[in-house]
């Protein structure tokens, strides 16, 4: 047996030892997206030039070795810093005015997962959902019980402001003065971002960002953190991120069901990932798009709006992106 053993605490304090068997040296593996929205054309260069980026950020840690948690958080992180995505900085805002992400990220060989929701003053959520994953007895923590949790983990708090760009706050604006309509939105429907990555040795995690919808209620928590809704993740599958519209997303349960049509020998990730999304707008009635990658690190994508913001390396040397 290879690997180590992980020493994992319940919510009992009842600590044991978990053994966790790797496959032989693997081809490491990534895939991102930066949301499936409409989005318009004049953001699809900046939406490619953030997927490229991000890419290259995860491959940097994932190459050579590195691990496949460090290549999802430092890909996440570049998406969560360009204003182009609804994520960190430059996500929509609440109906009364706020910035609140929500992020997860899942370990497949674990099944566990850290999440947080409803941060107002964390820069990249990703590290406070990660400093869940490996330090809390908890696989969720909300408000100012996670940005507390993220601070005492060496997780830096900003000013709520920090994370609010003048489009967001315009756009909040024009919303404000009459209904909230689908005019307002032209120029800025950036979607939530994720990142699937396994590495050499067969590590394989999924994770999801976002600052959930434009003009959310405040309070509102999507698909995005959940569990199986936003993200999953299965060493007996593969990883998944989802993005779109959270409460269609939800009713299906769209990431974990999109790992368990990766089961039958005659799956495809592509096929996977279509039917997944087949069942979102039959059943759910909603649309989005997904990313994943089988447990042999194998990427597929679907999506059913107009467009989806993504990239994958492709064969361990090409950085594929698109909009
Ligand atoms: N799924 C996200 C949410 O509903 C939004 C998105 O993916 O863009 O919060």
């Amino acid at each position: 047996m290879r690997g180590p053993f992980f020493l994992i605490t319940d919510h009992l304090n009842f600590v044991y030892s978990h053994p966790i068997c790797y496959p032989a040296t693997m081809r490491p593996s990534l895939i991102i997206h930066g949301g499936a929205w409409d989005i318009p054309d004049d953001a699809v260069d900046a939406c490619k030039a953030g997927c490229l980026r991000a890419l290259h950020a995860g491959w940097s840690a994932l190459k050579s070795g590195g691990h496949a948690l460090d290549a999802i958080q430092a890909a996440i992180m570049v998406l969560e810093d360009d204003p182009v995505f609804d994520a960190g900085y430059g996500s929509h805002l609440t109906l009364d005015g706020h910035v609140e992400c929500d992020a997860i990220v899942m370990e497949a060989a674990t099944l566990r997962a850290g999440a947080v929701a409803g941060l107002r003053r964390v820069k990249n959520p990703i590290r406070a959902a990660r400093a869940v994953l490996e330090k809390c007895p908890h696989m969720m923590l909300i408000s100012e019980g996670a940005e507390r949790f993220a601070s005492q983990h060496g997780v830096p708090l900003c000013d709520p402001e920090e994370l609010v760009t003048s489009a967001e706050r315009e756009a909040w604006l024009r919303c404000s003065k009459d209904s909230h309509a689908a005019e307002h939105h032209r120029g800025h429907e950036q979607g939530t971002v994720g990142a699937v990555a396994v590495d050499e040795q067969g590590r394989l995690f999924a994770a999801t960002s976002t600052g959930g919808t434009c003009c959310k209620l405040s309070g509102r928590v999507g698909d995005s953190p959940l569990i199986g809704s936003g993200c999953y993740a299965d060493a007996e599958t593969g990883g998944v991120s989802s993005t779109g519209y959270g409460e269609a997303i939800m009713r299906v349960v769209m990431a974990k069901t999109a790992t368990d049509f990766l089961r039958p020998a005659s799956s495809t990730p592509t096929r996977a990932a279509q039917a997944a999304i087949q069942l979102l707008a039959n059943r759910g009635k909603g649309t989005g798009g997904l990313i994943l990658l089988d447990k042999d690190g194998n990427p597929g994508f679907a999506f059913n709006t107009p467009r989806m913001a993504y990239g994958y390396v492709k064969d361990g040397t090409q950085f594929v992106a698109g909009v």
